[in-house]
């Protein structure tokens, strides 16, 4: 399928230290579809204005074009409504977001949240900045030696203080898929909510939050093809409604005195100051760019990248795959011999290969593995077996040097 598709991506056509570029970090962020950099072009060219505030025409459009980008979000992830569709800057605010105001208004000092040994900081640091304010704490479920939770002890350590389940939908680092339909069902047996970081997972799979029965859900624009700055926080309009504001400013007021203030309805309650309505358009069309893909498509081919990617680098001596999970996605960390994953990232680069190393903002998991870091290739639509030959033969290539 990607013959084509590689035509819509113009920064893959460039080179890097005179050799093709191979952009396998992909899980860092995506590159941009040439729609969705028009999308960003034609909007400040002819649409720009402030939203919501303004009576006049441009404002009007701007606002209709948000709103819409807004309901696009909505069916992209089957949300009921699209006032439960929450623009953010991404992932680590929305997660900010929720730390805040659900700590704030539904956990007492001993609450306890729980989250897993495979999070990404921005699924721990929050929460630690909450059970110092708060006084609650944080339950780790432990990762098994082949990358997957340990759903035994998961069960386990519900109890009556447990206020919240908050878990990446796919890793960062191990690429596991995480069983989070069952999470879910778990959770909801001891009447507590659950709350997915989607970040890994929606550029890769379906993912449908009423199907799910999911609280929360969170994902990045820049991880799904679309721009920086601009993410999705969903949420059942009946926790939306409970928790309180995270910022407070303008457009998420009704009305505002030295008495007294009250907040907006939903979404906007949680949408402080002017939101990046050029960034919610422009994500849009990322979405729509990838639902005519079609993420079944999507994710059947990942995943046979993925198997060929696995099968060449087994055949490597000495090199260990980290992340062995039976549901896995198109993420391979590994190590190769003794060689520092920050010499192999270098000398892969200077080869025009790009890969990501070091802990992956993971440092409790990479902790796990009793190592300091792994080199991470994370795969795309856009990538070819023949991107995945030229990674080999730069893995050969730097192992030889050593
Ligand atoms: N969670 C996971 C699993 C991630 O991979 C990332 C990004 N690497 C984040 C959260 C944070 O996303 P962002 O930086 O876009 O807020």
């Amino acid at each position: 399928m990607n013959s084509i598709i590689r035509e819509d991506f113009p920064i893959l056509q460039r080179t890097v230290y005179g050799h093709p570029l191979v952009y396998l970090d992909n899980a860092a962020t995506t590159q941009k579809p040439r729609c969705v950099v028009e999308k960003i072009t034609e909007e400040y060219l002819n649409v720009n204005a402030n939203i919501h505030r303004g009576v006049h025409f441009l404002s009007r459009q701007a606002t209709e074009a948000h709103e819409e980008a807004r309901r696009t979000a909505q069916k992209f992830i089957n949300a009921a409504k699209p006032e439960e569709i929450i623009f953010t800057r991404g992932t680590t605010e929305s997660i900010n977001l929720i730390a805040s105001s659900f700590a704030y208004e539904c956990m007492a000092p001993g609450d306890e949240v729980i989250i897993s040994v495979m999070e990404h900081h921005s699924n721990i640091v929050p929460w630690q900045i909450q059970a110092a304010r708060n006084n609650i704490s944080i339950q780790v479920i432990p990762v098994t030696e082949a990358g997957e939770l340990d759903m035994e002890t998961f069960k386990k350590l519900f109890s009556k203080k447990t206020k919240l389940v908050s878990l990446t939908h796919i890793s960062n680092v191990l690429g596991t898929i995480n069983p989070v339909k069952e999470i879910i069902r778990i959770s909801h047996e001891h009447q507590v909510p659950v709350f997915i970081d989607g970040a890994q997972a929606v550029a890769h799979v379906e993912v449908d939050v009423q199907a799910l029965d999911v609280d929360f859900y969170t994902f990045s624009g820049h991880k799904i093809y679309g721009p920086a700055g601009i993410g999705v926080l969903y949420g059942k309009e009946k926790w939306l409604d409970k928790l309180p504001p995270y910022q407070g400013g303008g457009e998420m007021i009704a009305s505002v005195s030295f008495e007294k203030t009250t907040f907006n309805d939903l979404p906007f309650k949680f949408e402080a100051g002017t939101p990046d309505y050029i960034g919610s358009t422009a994500l849009a069309t990322a979405l729509d760019y990838v639902r005519k893909i079609g993420l079944p498509e999507i994710a059947r081919y990942e995943h046979e990248l993925l198997c060929y990617a696995t099968g060449k680098l087994n055949n490597i001596e000495g090199l260990r795959i980290f992340g062995h999970a039976t549901e896995k996605s198109g993420v391979l960390s590994f190590l190769v011999g003794n060689i520092h994953p920050f010499d192999m990232g270098m000398l892969l680069d200077r080869l025009g290969i790009a890969v990501r190393t070091g802990h992956h903002c993971a440092e409790p998991l990479i902790r796990r593995f009793d190592i300091t870091g792994t080199v991470r290739a994370s795969i795309a639509f856009y990538n070819t077996k023949e991107e995945i030959d030229a990674l080999i033969s730069g893995i050969e290539k730097v192992k030889n040097m050593f």
